[in-house]
């Protein structure tokens, strides 16, 4: 029962999700007494090899100009081929968006159980156990997976990345690639600017700043901390910010280490959608709103005050 584990990229450069899921398969596989494999697909612009420090002794490496571009149906049927061949039992993948995508696809191609967004390594001491968060990180569930294969798509920052010493071998992997029936027609990059499933730290605001004119403020602050930015659903809602930053229950669900949440009331659905995040620091001037009772640290002020005292003295520490 050997564990397979999804290496997912973007451009040739391995998504920092992937680094978790594949400490968390290697973890697995330790647990059950099997080895840890990988399987990525197109091309790689990083040292395949050097991912063994997770602990994965072997990578399939699938190339082919189909896979240039991400469809999840063509990497499904060729995902599949590599668990069927390598004979994989459990197969992981990160809870992001290629994994939210690929995870139930695979599960149902190879008849598997399927735990999405779990939170932590399997109970195998009776069976096979996964927990995972239920209403919007409100509540554990602990879901047993009965099925011969079985698919797991890993909560992103839910695992700490392991640093070992080994490293994989890289094997070439010989799959049947189907054309794309998906044709794109256009593409838009936002370059230079910090991922915002991806980052550490996210700045983010709300309605509190008034108006689009005021957030070089909160850029600034950003790029001072090298964060990403996000917004409230309002914020996007009036075009303040586009929509690609709206994190809540209706907008992209985050878990960063630090979220840093200015002028956000701090709403049921927001919070849905960040209170994953490891510390959360909220600036705002009504000392009674909603968001402290979520945050790690709280400042009492107002944020025209405030952001530029914080993006200054963070300036005079970073030298
Ligand atoms: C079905 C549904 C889904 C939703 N999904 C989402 C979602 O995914 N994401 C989301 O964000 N919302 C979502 N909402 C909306 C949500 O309920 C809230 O309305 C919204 O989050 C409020 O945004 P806000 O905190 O920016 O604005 P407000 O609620 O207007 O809060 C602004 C805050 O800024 C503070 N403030 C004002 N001036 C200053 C200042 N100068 N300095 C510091 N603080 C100041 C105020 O004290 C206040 O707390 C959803 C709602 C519904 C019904």
């Amino acid at each position: 029962m050997s564990v397979l584990i999804f290496i997912d990229q973007i451009d040739g450069h391995i998504k920092k999700a992937s680094h978790e899921a594949l400490s968390y398969g290697a973890k697995i596989a330790e647990q059950t007494g099997t080895t840890a494999e990988a399987v990525v697909l197109g091309n790689i612009n990083e040292d395949l090899p050097s991912l063994g420090q997770h602990g994965v002794k072997k990578i399939h490496h699938v190339q082919n100009d189909n896979l240039k571009q991400f469809d999840s149906q063509v990497y499904t049927k060729v995902i599949a081929q590599v668990a069927e061949q390598t004979g994989a039992k459990v197969i992981i993948f990160s809870n992001n968006s290629s994994g939210k995508s690929l995870a139930p696809r695979v599960a149902v191609r190879l008849k598997g159980g399927l735990v999405a967004g779990a939170t932590a390594l399997p109970d195998t001491t009776n069976g096979f156990t996964v927990r995972k968060n239920v209403f919007s990180g409100k509540a554990f569930a602990s879901v047993s997976i009965n099925s011969d294969v079985k698919v797991i798509s890993l909560n992103v920052n839910a695992f700490t990345v392991a640093q070992g010493q080994g490293s994989a071998e890289v094997v070439p992997f010989n799959a049947t690639v189907e054309t794309s029936k998906l044709k794109t027609v256009g593409s838009t990059k936002t370059s230079g600017k910090v991922a915002l499933t991806e980052a550490d730290v996210v700045v983010s605001a709300g309605r509190g700043l008034k108006g689009p004119e005021n957030w070089a403020m909160v850029e600034e602050l950003a790029d001072t901390l090298g964060a990403a930015l996000a917004c409230s659903r309002p914020v996007a809602d009036a075009h303040w910010r586009p929509h690609n930053e709206h994190v809540g229950q209706t907008g992209i669900a985050i878990a960063p280490n630090l979220y840093i949440a200015v002028g956000i009331s701090g709403a049921i659905q927001h919070l849905a959608g960040v209170n994953r995040s490891k510390v959360i620091v909220v600036i705002n001037k009504d000392p009674e709103a909603p968001f402290f009772k979520a945050a790690d640290y709280g400042i009492v002020g107002d944020a025209f005050d405030v952001i530029p005292k914080l993006t200054a003295a963070i300036k005079k520490v970073k030298g």
